[in-house]
């Protein structure tokens, strides 16, 4: 017997024909003999339209009642799918986050969970019953409802498996795991069995949109076993085949299977890029740029300077395109006061990285990757390296082409860099 928290996304909980195929699924495991703990989102598209709601009344609307609004969809599911388990005859009881409770700060809209008490949980486990606790929600200190951040329903569930110290935490999502790059650019792109945490936090923070991130970093903090897997599989599917299906998020130290050098591909479109030119190459140059950049707020990714040639040096750095005209206005704001002789941007550029653990015990992939972009005259802009990632700054017109090659290059199809 084990013991799991299973999360079923907005798409799997869709209908009342989707809720009963979850039910169907969840008493599956049970009958198997397995103690379950379920988590659902909101019906898709059911959090848009609460948010819409709310934006009709307020151009930009109230935190703590937008979060009282918006944590109403995953009230809904979790009293559905527990009617739909006693319909199968499984006994099940539904919870909000805050009946739990999910102990969450009072930031609104993006809180964090703080603890989770879980004794009535283990109450109902114990008595046979399978709880069902509502997702992307909690409540602060103060007895105020909060929620956790778009996504956060894959938070919730892992910060419920942390806390009872599940064996294993499935998140059933409508794809069937996480794949070497998106399929819909490479279609020969590969379901990985398994990814490690690390690597997982590099393609989620790069774009991949499987996994909320935060989840990620929980998981990897309290050691929570991962699996996406699909709900759109058969229901009746036996339990031995669907616990080994999707892709398994494992920890780097206890990876026994031989690893890959890369294991995937990720991308972020919507990045932009500002270059400042001829600016005096001095102590506090690089902070009286990009310090008004920070107090507004706006994400810095790549930064990179220039070797100095006569006292001068250029100075370049991405940031979300969404905020590509306010960082260009700062800009100009400080441009003579740090003396610089001009401002450049670009908006219409793209970053792709190559991910894999294996790099740290692997050298010449760099220069496989540059290798492989200049083969196809894709100019390297910027690029940046961590122990576990390389990115490249390019045109976004060559996304789908430098991904694609990068993919056959590395034999990521294949299953083995
Ligand atoms: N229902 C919330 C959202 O749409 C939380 C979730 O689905 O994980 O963002
Ligand atoms: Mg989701």
């Amino acid at each position: 017997m084990a013991f799991i928290v299973q999360k079923f996304g907005g798409t799997s909980v869709a209908s009342t024909e989707r809720i009963r195929n979850v039910a169907r699924r969840v008493a599956k495991w049970c009958a198997a003999g397995h103690q379950v703990v379920v988590v659902p989102s909101a019906m898709s598209g059911e959090t848009n339209r609460l948010i819409g709601l709310a934006r009709e009344l307020q151009e930009e609307p109230d935190p703590r009642e937008l979060d009282v609004v918006a944590s109403t969809g995953e009230q809904v599911t979790v009293g559905l799918l527990s009617m739909a388990l006693m319909a199968q005859g499984v006994k099940a009881r539904s919870y909000t986050g805050w009946q739990v409770k999910v102990l969450t700060d009072s930031a609104f809209t993006k809180a964090r969970i703080l603890g989770i008490d879980e004794q009535r949980l283990r109450e109902d486990l114990a008595a046979g019953i399978v709880p069902v606790v509502a997702g992307f929600q909690g409540i602060d200190a103060h007895g105020n409802l909060t929620t956790l951040g778009r996504g956060g329903s894959d938070t919730s569930a892992v910060a419920l498996a942390a806390a009872l110290k599940a064996d294993e935490c499935l998140i059933f999502t409508d794809v069937d795991g996480v794949y070497t790059t998106d399929p819909r650019i490479v279609p020969e792109a590969r379901r990985l069995a398994t990814i490690t945490f690390e690597e997982m936090l590099e393609m989620a923070s790069l774009g991949s949109k499987v996994l909320q991130i935060r989840s990620v970093e929980f998981a990897g903090k309290y050691r929570v076993r991962l699996r996406v897997l699909s709900s759109l599989t058969d229901p009746d599917l036996p339990v031995a085949v669907e616990a080994q299906s999707g892709t398994l998020i494992t920890f780097e130290e206890d990876e026994q299977m031989e690893q890959a050098v890369i294991s995937g591909i990720a991308f972020a479109r919507d990045e932009a890029k500002l270059t400042v030119t001829g600016v005096p190459d001095r102590p506090g140059i690089a902070y009286a740029i990009l310090g008004p950049v920070g107090d507004a707020n706006i994400d810095v990714d790549m930064i990179i300077q220039n070797a100095s040639v006569d006292g001068l040096t250029d100075f370049s750095f991405t940031v979300p395109r969404g905020d590509y005209s306010r960082a260009l206005q700062i800009l100009e704001n400080v441009k003579s006061h740090i003396g610089a002789r001009a401002i450049l941007g670009d908006n219409r550029i793209c970053k792709v990285s190559m991910v894999g653990v294996g790099m740290r015990t692997h050298a010449g992939i760099a220069s496989r990757m540059f290798r492989t972009l200049s083969e196809e005259g894709i100019n390297i802009q910027m690029i940046s390296t961590s122990e576990i990632k390389i990115s490249a700054v390019v045109d976004e017109k060559y996304l789908e082409l430098a991904v694609r090659v990068l993919h056959k290059a590395f034999d990521l199809e294949q299953g083995a860099a």
